[in-house]
């Protein structure tokens, strides 16, 4: 169907892409298997000629994502890490790319581990406060790259301000919004020129693919990440593509519902004399808040992190006696998680960083699901009596 500008985000998370079949009637389109098409002639191209450069299940995912983030045009990857990977790809040597300390473990990784070596400089600072932020701009400095809320102390960056302050000194900015994702945050229509995410999480919603997108609001900028996507070949495979143009069609209705049972559980957590502070942005205490209020659309999201009182032993029993609340990484499916950074998702920072971040050993972060609230919250309180 062609987008119709004046659909809500619900009708087009549905419609946008997603033509019924035009062989069939059949109102799912089918999923496109094949690696290769048949071509009209000797040197002329059809629409479609080599899956890895173009494949109509792929199409339409990136297509309805494109729509929702208000971008020209998505591409969609065979991970959140290869589609971060391609957006460094418009950096060469000499380069240098300015990330917010709250970014994910993997992109930390990457950045220093991969990207580095094509020598390419890296540094990061805090892009919640946005004079130091800026001042760690150098004129070489081509890509900025954030994440709101970041990780795990749920740290909201002004995506407009920052995005205000990478043009003035000509760099482009890349916001990683897994954690928002589309429904409460479009980076692109505050400035942002990428917006990335890990399909894998909100997106597919259901902790069954791994994928990752890029949506970009110019038409040359989408050309040049096709051009180094198509190149190096980690494209989402058409099944995850199916499976993540599925999510797309209930993301709206998720996020927002455990966006309200996150608000709930961290109001009551709050309140209870075993728990130190909470980290969630739909709180007024929170240092993000008021910009959190201004740029998430309705609601703060479903990622909630707060600290026990006790140690680390005391606060991995807690992790490990939840029953609903499965101890596991990654986030934003149906089921509820439950994981302590400290040991698990940034174990790979040695205990300095650690503190410098402000990741103590009380800490847990819960990923909320579509659970009902009352049994979340019995067993929370249960297992804060480990
Ligand atoms: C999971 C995640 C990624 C990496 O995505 P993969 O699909 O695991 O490669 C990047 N950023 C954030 C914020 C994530 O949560």
């Amino acid at each position: 169907m062609t987008e119709n500008p004046n659909h809500h985000f619900r009708t087009r998370a549905i419609h946008v892409g997603q033509d019924r079949d035009p062989q069939t009637g059949a109102i799912v389109p089918p999923i496109h298997v094949a690696s290769t098409f048949v071509q009209p002639g000797a040197g002329d191209w059809g629409k479609f000629d080599y899956s890895r450069s173009g494949n109509p299940t792929r199409a339409a995912f990136e297509a309805t994502l494109a729509s929702l983030e208000g971008g020209v045009g998505g591409l969609a990857f065979a991970s959140g890490m290869a589609a971060t990977h391609c957006a460094t790809m418009i950096l060469s040597s000499g380069d240098h790319i300015l990330a917010g300390a709250d970014i994910y473990g993997g992109t930390f990784r990457l950045l220093h581990k991969v990207v580095n070596q094509a020598g390419i400089h890296v540094s990061l600072a805090p892009s919640t406060n946005l004079a130091a932020f800026e001042a760690a701009i150098k004129p070489s400095t081509k890509l900025i790259w954030v994440e709101s809320p970041g990780n795990p102390l749920m740290s909201i960056t002004d995506i407009a301000a920052v995005a205000e302050i990478a043009h003035r000194h000509g760099a482009l900015l890349g916001v990683d919004s897994t954690f928002a994702s589309p429904v409460l945050t479009r980076p692109l229509e505050l400035g942002a020129d990428i917006v990335m995410h890990s399909a894998t999480k909100y997106i597919g919603g259901h902790s069954d693919l791994l994928g990752g997108a890029l949506v970009v609001r110019d038409k040359a900028l989408r050309d040049r990440l096709y051009f180094f996507q198509n190149a190096t070949g980690a494209v989402m495979g058409p099944w995850e593509c199916f499976l993540a143009s599925r999510g797309l069609k209930t993301l709206d209705l998720r996020v927002r519902e455990q966006s309200k049972t996150a608000l709930l559980l961290a109001q009551w957590l709050e309140r209870d004399a075993r728990i130190n502070r909470v980290l969630y942005p739909g709180l007024p205490d929170h240092p993000g808040h008021s910009i959190a209020a201004r740029q998430m659309d309705g609601a703060f999201g479903a990622m909630l992190t707060f600290e026990v009182k006790g140690d680390f032993q005391k606060t991995k029993r807690v992790c490990q006696a939840t029953q609903l609340f499965q101890l596991a990484v990654s986030l934003g499916a149906v089921e509820s998680l439950i994981e302590q950074p400290a040991s698990m998702s940034h174990a790979s920072y040695d205990p300095a960083a650690r503190a410098a971040h402000g990741i103590t050993d009380g800490l847990i972060r819960l990923s909320v699901g579509l659970e009902a609230f009352e049994d979340l919250r019995a067993d929370l309180d249960q297992a804060l009596n480990a």
